[in-house]
């Protein structure tokens, strides 16, 4: 427990994010007056700049561990209207790193769906360029996009070409195949800027806690394809 506090403590303290985010809260609330997602959502900017500035780590850590953490929209509205220049959408983004980090993540519901992201649009990126494109969106999976799509999808290279775009293909133009030059120095970014790292770690902590869970297959390792049905479920029901 000690170890991870003063953990986080450093990390705190080392990330110019927060050095720049949080000067001085006077606790106006004005941040989450203006909030687009403590509209929707049981979220507080103000009351999370308090913790953080009490330097409680208990309750720090606690926050890592909350879904709250995870409400946030990072638009920082917050940056432009606090009276004091904090920010509190980038202290945010600085204890949703740390969560990962330090594996407090898979403590919340919220925070156990990065291993959903990090699959889904981290793996998209890292192959292909783009975190999305028309070809995840299967018409089996997303009924939503109504009884046109089945359409679109099937026929999307000629239709594509319709609206401009370069669908797949070598050249410019949106949707365009992104070259191999530019992957490698896409994934060269990734590398030093510690996110193939952070992929790693979400990897590892969202592992531990499907054993914990006890989400294992027949020798007894870690089910990940049944942890991640896991993570979709608990996020339906949610609803
Ligand atoms: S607007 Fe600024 S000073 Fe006011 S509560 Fe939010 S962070 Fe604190
Ligand atoms: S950055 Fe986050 S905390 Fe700030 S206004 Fe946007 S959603 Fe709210």
């Amino acid at each position: 427990m000690q170890h991870i506090e003063t953990l986080i403590k450093e990390k705190l303290n080392s990330d110019i994010r927060f050095v720049e985010g949080l000067n001085a809260c006077m606790n106006c609330g004005i941040c989450t007056a203006i909030c687009p997602a403590a509209e929707f959502y049981d979220y507080d900017p103000r009351t999370m700049l308090t913790i953080v500035q009490s330097g409680n780590l208990q309750k720090i850590r606690e926050l890592l561990e909350s879904d709250t953490i995870w409400y946030c929209g990072q638009c920082m509205s917050c940056k432009t209207r606090c009276p004091r220049h904090n920010c509190p959408g980038l202290v945010i983004s600085v204890l949703r790193k740390i969560s990962q980090e330090t594996g407090a993540f898979t403590q919340s519901r919220m925070g156990r769906q990065q291993y959903l992201l990090r699959k889904g649009l981290g793996n998209a990126l890292l192959n292909i360029g783009y975190s999305l494109h028309p070809s995840f969106i299967k018409p089996a999976d997303h009924p939503e996009q109504g009884p046109v799509w089945q359409w679109i999808f099937e026929n999307a290279s000629e239709i594509y070409k319709t609206v401009g775009a370069n669908l797949d293909e070598e050249g410019p133009g949106v949707l365009r195949k992104i070259d191999k030059e530019a992957m490698t120095e896409f994934r060269a970014i990734f590398e030093e800027t510690g996110c193939l790292e952070l992929f790693r770690l979400i990897d590892q902590y969202s592992s531990i806690k499907a054993l914990e869970l006890g989400i294992t297959n027949e020798a007894n390792q870690p089910d990940m394809d049944q942890y991640l049905h896991f993570i979709e479920n608990e996020q339906e029901t949610s609803y």
